[in-house]
Parts: C-alpha cells; sequence; structure tokens
C-alpha cells in the first residue's frame, strides 16, 4: 500500500501530462536558464520540479495554492533542453488542473484570475464562436491596446465592410456570424467533455470567495482582472 504522503503525487500521476513530463529531476536549473517568464516573474521551474519529486503532501498544497504555478507561459522552450526529459511546463499544467479541482486556486492572486478568464473566454466560445471578440473587447478593460486599436475598436463596422469581412454576418471569413447550430454544437461539447461543469465549479469557488473577501461577485471580478500586488516580478 501506498504511504498517505503521497496521495497528492499519484493524483498527478493520472495526468498523462504529468506522466509524460515528470522523470527524474537532477537539480541542474537548464529549465530556468531558459525560461522565458523566470526573466520576468519570481519563478524557478526547477523548484517546482524538485518538489514535486519529493512526493511530499504538504508542499504540494503548498504548491497547489502558490502564485509561482500560475506564472509559466506554457512555451515549452523547457521541455527539449532538460537533460532528464522532464518537461516544467507540462508538470505545471497537471499542477494547475489539480489546484483547480481541489479549489487551491482561490488562494492566489492569480490563481483567483482563473475566475474574469473562464467567464470572458468561455463566454465568448459559447456567444460568438470565438474566444476573443471584439463586441467584449473594451479599451477600458485593455488600455495596452493603444489608440490604433482604439479606433479599429470604434469603427469596427465600417472597417471589416471595406475589407470585404462579413462582421456579425453570415458568409466566409474571420469574425463572421456563426450559426446557432454550430454554437449549439460548442455548447454540447462544453457539456459532454466536463468543460461546463469545471465553468460551474470555477464560479461556485469564485464567488464563494468574493463573499469572504466581502465583495459582490462583480467587484470581485474586476478586482482579480486589475488588481496586482507587489512581489510577482523579479523586479519588485
Ligand atoms: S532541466 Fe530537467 S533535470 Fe534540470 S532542473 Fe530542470 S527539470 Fe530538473
Ligand atoms: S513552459 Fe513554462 S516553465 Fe517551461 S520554459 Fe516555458 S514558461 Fe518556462
Amino acid at each position: 500500500m501506498k504511504r498517505t504522503m503521497e496521495r497528492l503525487y499519484d493524483e498527478l500521476m493520472k495526468d498523462y501530462r504529468f506522466r509524460e513530463g515528470m522523470k527524474t529531476c537532477i537539480n541542474c536549473g537548464t529549465c530556468t536558464a531558459i525560461c522565458p517568464a523566470a526573466e520576468f516573474y519570481r519563478y524557478d521551474p526547477r523548484k517546482i520540479v524538485d518538489t514535486v519529486q519529493r512526493k511530499d503532501d504538504a508542499e504540494i498544497v503548498a504548491l497547489l495554492k502558490s502564485e509561482t504555478i500560475w506564472y509559466c507561459g506554457e512555451c515549452m522552450s523547457c521541455m527539449p533542453r532538460c537533460p532528464r526529459g522532464n518537461a516544467a511546463g507540462l508538470i505545471v499544467m497537471a499542477l494547475r488542473e489539480l489546484s483547480t479541482r481541489l479549489g487551491c486556486f482561490v488562494e492566489s492572486e492569480r490563481g483567483r484570475q482563473l475566475y474574469p478568464l473562464s467567464k470572458a473566454l468561455n463566454g465568448n466560445v459559447l456567444q460568438y464562436g470565438y474566444c476573443v471578440h471584439p463586441e467584449t473587447f473594451t479599451i477600458e478593460a485593455h488600455p495596452e491596446a493603444g489608440p490604433v486599436f482604439a479606433w479599429h475598436l470604434a469603427h469596427r463596422h465600417q472597417t471589416f465592410a471595406r475589407l470585404g469581412a462579413p462582421y456579425l454576418q453570415p458568409g466566409p471569413g474571420a469574425l463572421r456570424k456563426i450559426p446557432q447550430e454550430d454554437l449549439d454544437e460548442l455548447q454540447a461539447i462544453y457539456d459532454e467533455t466536463g468543460g461546463t461543469e469545471r465553468m460551474r465549479h470555477i464560479e461556485r469557488l469564485s464567488e464563494q470567495k468574493a463573499q469572504e473577501m466581502g465583495m459582490t461577485p462583480e467587484e470581485y471580478m474586476q478586482y482579480t482582472f486589475e488588481h496586482c500586488s507587489p512581489g510577482h516580478f523579479n523586479t519588485d
């Protein structure tokens, strides 16, 4: 019988990404040296892989509640460089999945961003058939897009028409109206694959956390989207 302290390691082993990404780490640090996220964030994939391979439940729980597992950009630059065939990026994907499933994600600022992300991206997919859509993209929420994009957004109907793109209309091309039967099919895929239940799970736990933080779900959504405490970046 397995020791109790390996329970979470066993859970991770059920995830094919973890089995693919976790061999044996020799702590060489090559993944951290190549990692673009480590350039900006206080992030060290070597430490994540080393922590996980110790199979200690308490240490894995600390990781699941941490900011660090949300810094990875999933670029997979680490994968071909590891001399032992590990992939920190795949291990992080499995940790994020477990963190979400066990509700640990609400304990970190970056993890709490799952709420606005899930609502915005999945909402767009199910309503429009695109994960990002001009109808729900506001320049107030994304000032970094700049004045040229702001102008384009404000005049999108005219500019798409001049380009010959049937914006929000039936026909071929990007940002065309996706037929309702295709949107229904997308909804069915979400329902069948567990996506709908996963969205509800994130919403349920996030709304509980909002209450705990004394916020309405709307305030929590805005706060988690905008707020960034000091301590995430190497330059902080
Ligand atoms: S490159 Fe591979 S062996 Fe080296 S620290 Fe990273 S995961 Fe471990
Ligand atoms: S996949 Fe993640 S850990 Fe690996 S190099 Fe990219 S950002 Fe770094």
